[in-house]
């Protein structure tokens, strides 16, 4: 089982280091490398993902990733700037399928903007297209705008596609995905003004003909980012293109209250996969060792039980996490009156103790 670790900017190092420690709690048979990447890359190699490091991924079982960016690179050109370093691992592996899993646990049921009836108990999972839609179909740019009301006028455009196989593969990862849940899937379009929803629409419903045990239902994305703020737990498995996947993601993560307790994976064909925190590099808190690391202690069970097959070792880590939820320890993000307060590191350890 070989583990690329990429702790990457800000956060990430001190982060991933406390995972990387969950891990070697485990006494399993780990080989683990650490490379740099993003703005620590390019600090170091002139680019955000070295071929070295390109390599070391491509070679291993999973990639445990922190963060990356600061605002300090913000002035690079597009190629060269450190969030690229995701995009350029994402393509390289093949990574197509994004799991977003929302869960609320009990212990913060009040650290929600919600009320805590409508998100006691929620635990969804999002699961976004990443390699298609408007975010890489080409043509795109800006031109002289051809025609229209303001032809003649400066103009940019984007192209919105996905091919059949696209989104035959991501809907059968959803149906899977759903048979090991509660057998519900939501197919997220917008269908009934894009061409390329209806063609995602369809296709969905022709691969759903192979899970007759899975409920599908459609629906509109305004409609399912009401729906997530209404009543979030009518949804288990989601599915949807790129771009509604990145901003209902996103969303459903803030149900739950804090970005720092959420994981994320992103799989190929092979389940190799990288796994990651759902949030960034967070600059604003980097070094001062008060960053939550459960959402990257939570990302290595996603690893264990997806791409390592150790389900077994994955749910010791997801029930060691809410044993020292429950002993009431909580880093700032998460921090609420009564709660001992920790750092990234006494958070990490209380981890270590618990398995
Ligand atoms: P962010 O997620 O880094 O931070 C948003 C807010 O959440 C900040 O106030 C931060 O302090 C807080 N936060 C985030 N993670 C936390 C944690 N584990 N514990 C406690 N608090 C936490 O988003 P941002 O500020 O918009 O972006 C910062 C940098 O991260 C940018 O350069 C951005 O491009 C990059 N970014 C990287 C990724 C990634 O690596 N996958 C994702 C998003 C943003």
């Amino acid at each position: 089982m070989k583990i690329a670790v990429l702790p990457g900017d800000g956060i990430g190092t001190e982060i991933v280091a406390e995972a990387v420690k969950v891990l070697n709690a485990l006494d399993m048979k780990f080989e683990m490398e650490t490379a740099l990447v993003g703005g620590a890359a390019y600090d170091a190699h002139g680019h955000p993902l070295p071929e070295s490091t390109l390599k070391l991924a491509m070679q291993s079982d999973a990639v445990l990733f922190g963060a990356v960016g600061d605002w300090k690179y913000d002035t690079l050109d597009r190629p060269l700037r450190p969030e690229q370093a995701i995009l350029g691992l994402r393509k390289n592996l093949g990574l197509f399928a994004n799991f977003r899993p929302a869960i609320c646990y009990k212990e913060l049921v009040n650290a929600s903007s919600l009320k805590p009836e409508l998100i006691a108990g929620l635990d969804i999972l999002i699961i976004r297209e990443l390699t298609g839609d408007i975010y890489f179909g080409q043509p795109r740019g800006r031109r002289v705008s051809p025609d229209g009301a303001f032809a003649g006028a400066e103009e940019a455009f984007d192209t919105m596609r996905y091919t059949r196989p696209e989104v035959e593969r991501i809907a059968r990862v959803a149906f899977e995905a759903a048979r090991k849940r509660s057998k519900r899937v939501t197919s997220v379009d917008k269908a009934n003004v894009l061409e390329t929803f209806q063609f995602w629409k369809d296709i969905v419903a022709e691969v759903h003909k192979d899970y007759p045990d899975i409920a599908l239902d459609h629906m509109y994305v305004d409609n399912a980012a009401m729906q997530l703020v209404k009543e979030p737990k009518r949804f288990d498995v989601v599915v949807t293109g790129n771009m509604f996947g990145d901003i209902l993601s996103d969303e459903a993560s803030m149900l739950t209250g804090s970005i720092g307790m959420l994981p994320s994976a992103s799989l190929n064909a092979s389940r190799q996969g990288l796994y990651e925190p759902s949030h960034g590099s967070a600059p604003d808190i980097s070094g001062k060792g008060v960053a939550n690391p459960l959402a990257t202690i939570l990302s290595a069970a996603m690893m264990l039980r997806f791409s390592l097959n150790q389900e077994e070792a994955a749910v010791r880590i997801e029930n060691a996490v809410k044993k020292v939820l429950a002993q009431g320890l909580r880093t700032g993000d998460i921090y609420s009156e009564g709660a001992t307060r920790v750092g990234t590191r006494e958070m990490g350890e209380a981890v270590v103790k618990a398995l």
